[in-house]
């Protein structure tokens, strides 16, 4: 790894091997009768959706996704020609350019069939469309009152050769916590909106409903293709569902920074903005250069984990828009030393769930908003 100027102050390390070993696992759960579809919406989760995209093609996934469009599209012109599906769409498309690039399209609704079958007509080449089923998530996808007239709307347009068919699916509300009553009863509500499609006379290629989760936990959703995000990066759904090594699952990113300042300073002396930390003895600070430009949620001031010579400190006061302070208590600790904010965790550095723990979040959120300032380092390439 080479360390320029840029990453000197601060990195994001990305194992790809760790991200192609997740994908293995992955598969090795869900057996050889289910494709996997690796999930790169948001950027992969903050860890860069082009080479994570092409590590989980190299481990086995055979699908891609993505949330827009536009994430689609990017995919594309790096060159990547695997399926990928997108679920995210607004009026006006981009059809055309959809269509174009052979993206498979999610359909929520009667204006997006209709766009999308406009969109055919002009560019004279059948769209490869998904449908998506409200099954009591209660947020994209089409209600099961609807969803006759969506199907037989969509049966008519391919009818005409203007689109296929290519999959339904549906998306859980709570398969992050175990045993929650909706699961099944979303699981029945699917069961009964595929049967009625395909009795109409939809035959797909996937059937698919599993997010991380229900891939890591609820066999029975995994239909013909499962759709995993933070499991692929080694992160834990919710600390409900078990720990990433519970289910032979590694972290992906791992977030340093380079200690910038140490000083030391008299006892009764405030640190950061507003002052909430006091120290109550003489003792030497540490400056680390991050902050909530980064993705460094603010909201764990005085709280947030940090590993800086050999020991867990905790961020000194708030977390600032570049940096934020470790009370160092004298510490033998000299600029350049690593900060480690977070990582795999077992060699004794944080982990994101417990970033997410001090920021009253979760890891999704954690490693997605680490910002475009940190650049990313790729391992294992
Ligand atoms: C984000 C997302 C996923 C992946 O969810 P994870 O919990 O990260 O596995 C799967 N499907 C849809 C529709 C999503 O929006």
């Amino acid at each position: 790894m080479s360390e320029t100027a840029q990453t000197l102050r601060a990195r994001a390390e990305i194992d790809l091997g760790a991200l192609r070993a997740n994908v293995r696992a992955l598969r090795g759960r869900v057996g050889t009768d289910v494709q996997v579809m690796g999930v790169v919406k948001a950027d992969a989760y903050g860890h860069g959706a082009v080479p994570c995209a092409r590590a989980a093609l190299e481990a086995g996934a055979t699908w891609l996704g993505t949330a827009t469009p536009h994430e689609a599209l990017a995919l594309r012109a790096a060159g990547i020609d695997a399926p990928v599906l997108c679920w995210l769409w607004t009026p006006g498309g981009p059809w055309d350019e959809g269509i174009r690039a052979g993206l498979d399209m999610t359909v929520s609704g009667l204006w997006a069939l209709r766009e999308v079958t406009e969109a055919a007509r002009r560019t004279a080449q059948p769209a490869r469309v998904q449908l998506k089923a409200d099954t009591g998530l209660g947020r994209n996808g089409c209600q099961p009152a609807d969803w006759s007239r969506l199907v037989g709307e969509a049966l008519a347009a391919q009818g005409e050769g203007l689109l296929r068919v290519t999959g339904l699916w549906s998306h859980f509300a709570c398969a992050d916590e175990p045993g929650h009553p909706s699961i099944g009863a979303q699981l029945e509500t699917f069961q009964e909106m595929l049967e009625a499609a395909e009795k109409a006379g939809v035959d797909p290629e996937v059937r698919h409903m599993a997010n991380s989760p229900a891939t890591l936990t609820l066999p029975q959703t995994h239909f013909d293709l499962v759709r995993p995000g933070i499991a692929m990066y080694g992160v834990s759904p919710s600390p409900e569902v078990g720990t990433p090594a519970d289910f032979g699952l590694r972290p992906v990113m791992r977030l340093l920074g380079s200690v910038a300042l140490v000083k030391d300073v008299p006892s009764g002396h405030g640190v950061s903005y507003g002052h909430h930390y006091v120290t109550d003895r003489p003792t030497t600070l540490g400056l680390v250069p991050l902050g909530y430009a980064d993705g460094i949620p603010r909201h764990a001031s005085g709280r947030g984990p940090v590993l800086v010579g050999g020991k867990v400190r905790t961020v000194a006061g708030r977390v600032a828009m570049d940096q934020f302070v470790v009370d160092l208590g004298g510490d033998a600790v000299e600029p350049g030393a690593q900060a480690v904010l977070f990582g795999a965790g077992d060699h004794g550095e944080p982990t994101a769930e417990d970033w997410a723990r001090a920021a009253d979040t979760i890891a999704y959120e954690i490693v997605t908003r680490i910002g475009s300032r940190v650049p990313r380092v790729y391992l294992n390439e």
